[in-house]
């Protein structure tokens, strides 16, 4: 059935009237409202808004609208990300000034946002490369410089050789330029910075306080990789040298077994060292830092000869290693090799033939029979062996008479008698196999404590599982002790971990068995470490460091952030130079300190602002004679650390922001972005604002209090949408065809938003989408004179589940219970439950549901209605007795008015009555919402 349903016509018309009406103004204050500030990320005038865009736009939109009609006063802002390198790119390639390219861009783009029915109040709009905006990026860039958080000097940068700038740490991706995917060059040049490194603390106490989902949070912390640990001198033998090394785990001490340098070290070059060593080291300074890291197995290194370290906790003796695995620029650029707690010294030692020794035990206290207070600890060593079958994949498995559990060939080992003695006495004592192949050891020496009731104390037992490999299945007979006490039961491997005792060890036996060895990295108990036997890992490190004199320290991985870039589009850094090269900065009457126009700024490395010849002179003006500017521009992510405070109050010129006008919306309630800035734009407009509340400049400690990283919208093929791979769907064309409340309930409908996920895209789901406002179309048209109260309890259901859907951001299921809705009501609605229908369907097709809401003589606008309320409706349960040959066998609960065929389907499925049913059975007599009668045939 077609309907008719004119988009074109209908969203056009809307389009116009809610602009003249300025339906989305949103003021300050409305007497009886609260504010609620809503955030989408802002966009960059790349020239077209795509189905990203929608996604990252009209779906919040949804949100946005619900929580108007709930009575919020919401700001729901957005504006332009108008500096950098994509415009100046683009503009270098069609011959035109990047700010015009932007312009017109721009005003393309607020044309295809109101096509979108976004509710956002364009009065606010801000736009980063307008001198009106940028002047007070420009202020803040100031107040940093005067606390010495903005400073400028030699350092070692990113330099990405294609879009010919710096670029922050943040902005490479595996090595890589984030923008345009070429692999980044370090170099070592003069660099503006900002000092974010001071505020590592308080960006992660901040964390601890925010609604946000912890793996954001998580993933915050990560990057900024606060380590707690030690620094600890290694004397180099027969000289007055020392290698200090920074180590998060000195309590792996004693498990030292060399010591590595960066190929860049200091010391190198005063050790005594051959040509090879200097060979190695002209190689490794050719990789890049990200190849060294990264070569995971092959690792390389060669060793100083003849040069010792001494172990402070032991006075060992140590090797001392050049390897590339070491990177300088990470803690003191030496490391402790500890090869049996750490994967890559483990690797190395492997490769160099190194001892590996255990300090760290992996600890276990069986839960199931832990060790009784007050009871004597006594230690033994124990050995349990996984006995593998000569031909088959099976492994022999103990079966107890007296216990009601399996295990591995199990004992202890008797004084003098290593574990691989004990483990070969113990299999032919318990499997009478005689001939044993090979025996590995299958993971790290483990430390279990448990009560053993038998013999009444307490153990601590240091356990060590073997694999023991079989030549035959030769056997001897079991003692007749043997016999009575277990069973010998061979099971296929693959069912090794479905059952055996000890219970605690079990997921460090199944990590490392059947697998190459590998370190055991997790916290434990000491063992191997003279006095410090028997501590807990955690509780020694602080003890040990003190004790060998070492120093605690704390380092993170956070490092400041370089925002100087040597392109033309982006805020100019408002400082000038004295004629003895002295920095100062630009004073505040002369901000904003304008981007001149005179340039020419195709790329070449050098920035193009140091040929404007007219910044040359304005600087002379005001500075005097041998004054010159700096012509380095900022990053735009400077820009856009603080925009959100600018929407707040987008036309003072004599602040940001003002304090009043930020009371009344801050924090962002609700902030919805890409995944992507979790540690880029997230991190820095922290850092912003927590600067600016050390200054007294903001109110609050943290911008956003919420936050919603959304999804990714692939093509009809699964793959990430692409030019090259012709799967881009253009939401233009779509809003021609099928109207954009069909586009944007559809994108809503794609999967949940509060799921990080990726959706592809379904073309079915666009006509599944059309067809049911389609459908609306038809039930508003077809109004019922009276109100069913079946109907009417399902719409209260309805309202509830969109309600509570909406605020948790999954549209989808909102969506999906308002189609199943129309169809259960069958179309037949009475005019109050269409008006119910149309409130809520509101936030997701604004337009058709205002023309239908109109047209049924409402004159205000339904974006301005009350969201409706719900009243709870009970499913009604009533119990059946089930009679069946005369005698009750069972209750069933089953809904209200269940029918007679529901509910011998309910019978059958259910084994405590279906038993007393043979074949062919009838039923005799059904006493609805009470009884049922049965008789067998
Ligand atoms: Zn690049």
């Amino acid at each position: 059935m077609q309907h008719n349903y004119d988009h074109k016509k209908i969203e056009k018309k809307w389009q116009e009237k809610w602009q003249q009406d300025r339906l989305y103004k949103t003021e300050d204050r409305v007497e009886g409202k609260e504010n609620f500030y809503s955030l989408t990320e802002f966009v960059y005038p790349s020239g077209n808004l795509h189905v990203g865009h929608w996604y990252a736009f009209a779906v919040p939109d949804i949100f946005v609208r619900f929580k108007r009609m709930q009575g919020y006063n919401v700001l729901y802002p957005t504006g332009f990300d108008s500096f950098g390198l994509p415009a100046e790119n683009a503009a270098i390639k069609r011959g035109l000034n990047p700010k015009n390219w932007t312009n017109d861009n721009m005003e393309y783009m607020r044309g295809q946002f109101k096509t979108m029915g976004a509710s956002f109040d364009w009065d606010r709009e801000i736009i980063t490369s307008d001198p009106n905006y940028y002047k007070w990026t420009q202020w803040i860039f100031g107040k940093m410089f005067e606390k010495g958080l903005a400073y400028k000097a030699e350092s070692k940068v990113n330099w990405c050789p294609s879009c010919k700038t710096v670029l922050a740490n943040e902005q490479v991706v595996s090595g890589a330029c984030e923008r345009c995917d070429s692999e980044v060059e370090i170099r070592k040049q003069p660099q503006w910075m900002l000092k974010i490194t001071d505020y590592t603390e308080k960006l992660l106490d901040g964390l601890e306080g925010l609604d946000w989902p912890e793996q954001i949070k998580e993933q915050q912390r990560n990057w900024i990789g606060k380590s707690q640990g030690a620094e600890i001198a290694f004397k180099i033998k027969n000289t007055d040298k020392e290698i200090r090394v920074f180590t998060t785990r000195p309590d792996t001490l004693f498990g030292v077994s060399y010591v590595v340098l960066a190929p860049e070290h200091p010391l190198v070059s005063e050790l005594k060292h051959s040509k090879e060593v200097e060979k190695y080291i002209a190689k490794t300074l050719k990789k890049s830092e990200l190849d060294r890291q990264s070569e995971q197995k092959d690792k390389t290194g060669i060793k100083l000869e003849g040069v010792w370290a001494i172990n402070p906790a032991n006075n060992e003796e140590l090797p001392v290693f050049i390897a590339d695995y070491v990177l300088a620029g990470y803690g003191t650029g030496a490391v402790m090799a500890v090869p049996a707690h750490d994967q890559r010294d483990f690797e190395f030692a492997q490769k160099f033939d190194l001892p590996i020794k255990q300090v760290i035990a992996p600890f276990f206290v069986d839960s199931e029979n832990p060790p009784i207070e007050g009871k004597e600890m006594t230690p033994r060593r124990i050995v349990q062996a996984i006995v593998k079958h000569p031909t088959e994949d099976k492994i022999v498995q103990i079966q107890w008479k007296k216990q009601p559990w399996k295990t591995f060939v199990i004992g202890g080992a008797e004084e003098g008698e290593t574990y691989e003695e004990a483990v070969r006495r113990e299999v032919l004592e318990e499997t009478g196999y005689q001939n044993i192949k090979s025996l590995k050891r299958v993971g790290w020496q483990m430390e279990s404590h448990f009560y053993a009731a038998h013999k009444d104390v307490n153990r601590q037992a240091f356990v060590q599982v073997f694999e023991v490999q079989l030549e035959d299945l030769e056997q001897q007979e079991l003692s007749s002790e043997e016999q009575g006490l277990h069973e010998v039961v061979w099971v296929p491997t693959t069912e090794m971990h479905k059952s055996f005792n000890p219970v605690s060890e079990k997921p460090h036996i199944l990590a490392h068995f059947n697998k190459e060895p590998f370190a055991y990295t997790g916290e434990g108990i000491l063992i191997n470490s003279g006095n410090f036997d028997g501590l807990r890992s955690e509780e020694t490190r602080e003890k040990i460091t003190k004790e060998i004199g070492g120093q605690l320290k704390t380092t993170y991985r956070l490092r400041d952030w370089s925002i100087g870039r040597q392109r033309y589009w982006g805020t100019p850094i408002p400082i000038v130079f004295d004629p003895e090269g002295v920095a100062h900065l630009v004073p505040e009457k002369y901000l904003p300190w304008i981007l001149p126009e005179d340039v020419d700024f195709t790329p070449t490395g050098k920035p193009p602002l140091a040929k404007s010849v007219r910044l040359k002179k304005r600087t002379e003006e005001v500075f005097g004679k041998g004054w010159t500017p700096e012509v380095d521009t900022m990053d735009t992510f400077v820009d856009s650390s603080w925009y959100f405070l600018r929407y707040l109050d987008h036309q003072n010129e004599k602040e940001f922001a003002s304090l009043e006008k930020q009371s009344k919306w801050m924090p962002v309630e609700q902030y919805f972005g890409g995944s992507e800035q979790t540690t880029l734009h997230l991190l820095y407009s922290r850092f912003f604002q927590k600067f600016l509340f050390d200054q007294g400049l903001v109110k609050e400690n943290e911008p956003y209090k919420k936050r919603l990283n959304r999804g990714l919208i692939l093509g009809p093929d699964g793959a990430k949408m692409s030019k090259s791979r012709g799967n881009v769907i253009n939401p233009d064309e779509l809003v021609e065809r099928v109207g954009a409340d069909t586009v944007r309930t559809y994108l809503a409908f794609i999967g949940p938003y509060n799921e990080p996920g990726s959706y592809p895209w379904d073309t079915g789901g666009i006509a599944g989408i059309r067809r049911f406002l389609e459908r609306v179309i038809a039930v508003v048209q077809g109004v019922s004179e009276k109100t069913d109260s079946k109907v009417e309890n399902l719409l209260q259901k309805t309202i509830k589940k969109v309600t509570n859907d909406i605020a948790e951001f999954k549209f989808n299921t909102a969506i999906s219970s308002m189609m199943s809705f129309l169809n259960q009501s069958n179309g037949k609605l009475s005019l109050n439950q269409i008006q119910t229908l149309l409130k809520i369907l509101a936030p997701f097709a604004p337009y058709l549901t205002e023309e239908l809401w109109q047209s049924q003589g409402m004159s205000d606008s339904i974006h301005l209605q009350k969201w409706p309320e719900f009243r709870e409706v009970q499913d009604e349960v009533v119990k059946i007795a089930i009679q069946i040959d005369g005698k009750v066998r069972g209750v069933l609960e089953v809904q209200v008015d269940t029918e007679e065929a529901q509910l011998l389907e309910s019978m059958s499925n259910n084994k405590d009555i279906s038993k007393w049913l043979k074949d062919d059975y009838q039923v005799k007599k059904l006493v609805p919402n009470r009884i049922i009668s049965i008789v067998n045939a």
